[in-house]
């Protein structure tokens, strides 16, 4: 039997009516021969609330316990998901990640997919079931303990099946009908692409446009899954949606394609640390041993032997960054005066593959914030991206802007 995975993400499981619509949609396919792995996500909002308590009860907590917490969410709509194809005759059940069981690393909160035998689902589709509804986002690790994938996670399980099972397509339904070229809630100019390269997608879901989990796509990339996004909302055909495709299979590729926000960054400075060789492995070290994840460094210039150090990291990893720090600090074996962080600023971001052969997107993104008066505080580029970051008061006009300037719109 030819093999699909659907994945439905949180809107699209929201309420049990949600989930009766989804489950219509497996139906047809079930109906036009297909077996199918459906991957759901926790209810909208629920991974949210159960993070929140988490945070409420402990600021730096065992990431064990995280993920017993915030993997309850999938549980819940996998069975009801099973139950609401049942309640339509088509023979389905679900499975906890464990009882796959979807291997990972140990890498609690952060998790990634090491194996996913196939054996006891195929065992079920050649008995007649039709669907196997998986809980997203979770997975067992190597201490037998339940271990999740990072936020967006489940995007990342849907496409870890495709490929496990070697799936005709992977399709992602969720609340927009495709990628666009940037977030459509920021700019009603936003226009949805038809097609987007793995390089591309892979820069801006890393870079803040959460509709595809990073990982999900850089599997999608290794392991030639067939990846759509799509709308659970509408009626669509099979051609709908956008899809991600090798670069080959773009015709021809303006400068920039998407602009990508993140407000979940913050920037931090370390006040006057000794300006002597060794100094950076001193400082990103023992962040990296405390699983803060850096992304941009800028080291400013020293006066006196002494320089400032200016790094960005996730807001939720200022705290964990903070103790690493001073906990070194403590020891001897770093000197600073103070960290300051500045958890007020967003990350703006312009990807395009074109960028590898066409120059003067750098000035011209520079002079279009230089323009709208939004100060730039830290820069970072790569081959095919240029990102900065901002006040994140002016998140959505430098989006708007950026968008304007490399006339988006336009396809
Ligand atoms: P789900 O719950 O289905 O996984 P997400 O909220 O994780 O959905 O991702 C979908 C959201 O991603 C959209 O509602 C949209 O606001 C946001 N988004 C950000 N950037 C983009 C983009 N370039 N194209 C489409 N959606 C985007
Ligand atoms: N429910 C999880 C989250 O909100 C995983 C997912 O939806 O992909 O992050
Ligand atoms: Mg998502």
């Amino acid at each position: 039997m030819p093999l699909l995975v659907m994945k439905f993400g949180g809107t699209s499981v929201a309420t049990l009516d949600r989930i009766r619509r989804a489950a219509k949609r497996v139906g047809r396919e079930v109906a036009a021969g297909y077996d199918v792995i459906v991957i759901v996500s926790a209810m909208s909002g629920e991974t949210n609330k159960l993070v929140g308590f988490v945070e409420e009860t402990s600021q730096l907590y065992d990431a064990r316990e995280y993920d017993a917490v915030v993997s309850s969410g999938e549980q819940v709509t996998a069975g009801l998901m099973a139950l609401t194809l049942q309640e339509m005759d088509v023979p389905a059940r679900s499975w906890q990640g464990w009882q796959v069981p979807l291997k990972t690393t140990n890498a609690h909160a952060a998790a990634r997919i090491e194996e996913i035998p196939t054996d006891n689902i195929m065992a079920k589709f050649s008995e007649g079931m039709k669907v196997a509804v998986v809980a997203g986002f979770q997975g067992i690790g190597p201490d037998g303990r339940i271990t999740t994938l990072g936020r967006g996670g489940s995007d990342t399980t849907a496409v870890a099946f495709a490929a496990a099972f070697e799936a005709e397509r992977c399709d992602i339904y969720t609340d927009v009908d495709g990628v666009y070229t940037t977030d459509p809630r920021i700019t009603g100019k936003a226009r949805k692409l038809e097609k987007i390269a793995f390089e591309e997608m892979l820069e801006l879901a890393s870079l803040g446009a959460k509709v595809l989990q990073t990982r999900s796509v850089e599997l999608a990339m290794r392991y030639n899954v067939r990846l759509r996004v799509l709308s659970s909302f509408e009626e669509q055909s099979d051609e709908a949606g956008t899809l991600i495709c090798a670069e080959e299979d773009i015709v021809e590729s303006k400068a920039v394609n998407g602009v990508a926000a993140s407000r979940e960054e913050a920037k931090m400075t370390l006040i006057s640390v000794a300006d002597r060789p060794g100094i950076a492995a001193a400082i990103f070290g023992p962040l990296s041993e405390a699983g803060v994840n850096v992304d941009m460094i800028v080291q400013n210039i020293s006066e006196e032997g002494r320089t400032d150090m200016t790094f960005s990291c996730p807001i939720n990893q200022v705290a964990r960054a903070e103790k690493a720090l001073n906990d070194i600090k403590e020891k001897g074996g770093l000197n600073f005066r103070e960290i300051v962080a500045d958890t007020d600023v967003a990350k703006i971001s312009v990807v395009g593959i074109g960028m590898r052969s066409q120059s003067g997107v750098a000035a011209k993104m520079f002079k279009t914030l230089s323009d709208e008066g939004i100060n730039i505080k830290v820069i970072a580029t790569s081959e095919i991206k240029i990102s900065v970051l901002v006040d994140r008061k002016y998140t959505e006009l430098a989006v708007q802007a950026l968008h304007d300037a490399f006339e988006l719109e336009k396809a």
